[in-house]
């Protein structure tokens, strides 16, 4: 093909690209009516056990969480979403809720089906970053992240002062996600982490097994905060058939609670690096694909990387046009 015939194409696909939603300031992800066909078996009504979480998981945002994270920089030792003084530091299940008292459990999205509505207030690389997010969803798994349309349960994303937070599944009703911007929306990862809570996933650090893959250094966490580094419970618990995984975007970092900037938890294998934030991992992604009964195999995984930086604005748009991996193709 000749480099007329390349450019000619680059510029249709640019400018049919410039027609779609993500450039506008709608807050809808849009998406092709064939990624409706989202292949779940089942009617996703399962339940999530949170029960390890506790009390703790039940409460109300609070501002001193937005501090936390208003004092974040990329530079800072650890993710954003360490910083809270909610469960885990980012678990939280407003009080009140509707429900009496505590549960300890909670749902997936039938269907793998999340509306959600952005009502924040994010500039627009923050709105594109919440898109980039939703968007790898959309091309890794079955889930699909619809505009909200009056919907019973959905999700909202805020920006509030009160650090990055959500809950853990769908817990009925509007639930909110918290981004507090800047912090929570400078890495997809943070976007990804955080919405990963919401579709149903706890921290992968907490897995029943995880005494066999990392060391905690117990002398290294902030007084008052050891209860983050509680295990589930293990016959409450489901791998879905994926074993410990250090790249997982839901990974802690090294120094997570750390009172003293040394390591609080460390890989008992060398040559791994814990809490990436710059996308799902392979794990993760069959993770969901597993929950949500979704045949979906995803490839070009970004968490699995080694740190290499984004392919850039058109990268990403080749990526969601051509990127896309349907397991029925
Ligand atoms: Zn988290």
């Amino acid at each position: 093909m000749s480099t007329t015939y390349v450019a000619l194409f680059l510029f249709f696909l640019l400018s049919g690209y410039s027609a779609l939603p993500l450039e506008g300031d709608g807050e809808d992800v849009d998406i092709a009516p064939d990624d409706l066909d989202n292949s779940i078996d089942g009617d996703g009504d399962g339940t999530i056990d949170i029960s390890h979480l506790g009390a703790n998981a039940y409460g109300t945002p609070t501002n001193e969480s937005g501090h936390s994270v208003a004092n974040w920089t990329e530079s800072s030792l650890m993710n954003p979403e360490e910083m809270g003084e909610y469960a885990e530091g980012d678990i939280l299940i407003p009080k009140p809720r509707g429900r009496n008292g505590i549960s300890h459990e909670t749902l997936r999205w039938p269907g793998g089906i999340i509306p959600y509505v952005i009502e924040g207030h994010f500039n627009q690389q923050q709105r594109d970053m919440i898109r980039m997010a939703i968007a790898d969803y959309h091309r890794l798994t079955c889930l699909r992240f619809v505009p909200y349309k009056g919907q019973q349960d959905y999700i909202t994303i805020q920006s509030r002062n009160t650090g990055c937070w959500s809950s853990v599944g769908r817990i009925g009703g509007r639930q909110e996600v918290n981004l507090q911007s800047p912090g929570c929306v400078t890495k997809k990862g943070t976007v990804l982490h955080e919405l990963l809570h919401a579709i149903g996933f706890m921290h992968e650090q907490s897995r029943p097994e995880r005494d066999d893959f990392v060391n905690i250094i117990y002398n290294n966490i902030r007084p008052g905060t050891e209860n983050n580094f509680r295990k589930e419970d293990k016959k409450n618990t489901n791998d879905f058939g994926v074993s410990y995984d250090y790249n997982s975007v839901m990974h802690y970092s090294e120094y997570a609670f750390s009172r003293n900037s040394q390591k609080t938890i460390e890989p008992k294998v060398s040559g791994y690096k814990l809490g990436q934030r710059e996308g799902l991992s392979r794990g993760d992604v069959r993770k969901v694909n597993n929950m949500y009964k979704c045949k979906k195999e995803g490839t070009d995984i970004e968490g699995d990387k080694k740190r290499e930086p984004s392919t850039g604005w058109l990268g990403g748009i080749w990526q969601s046009l051509f990127g896309g991996n349907k397991d029925s193709e």
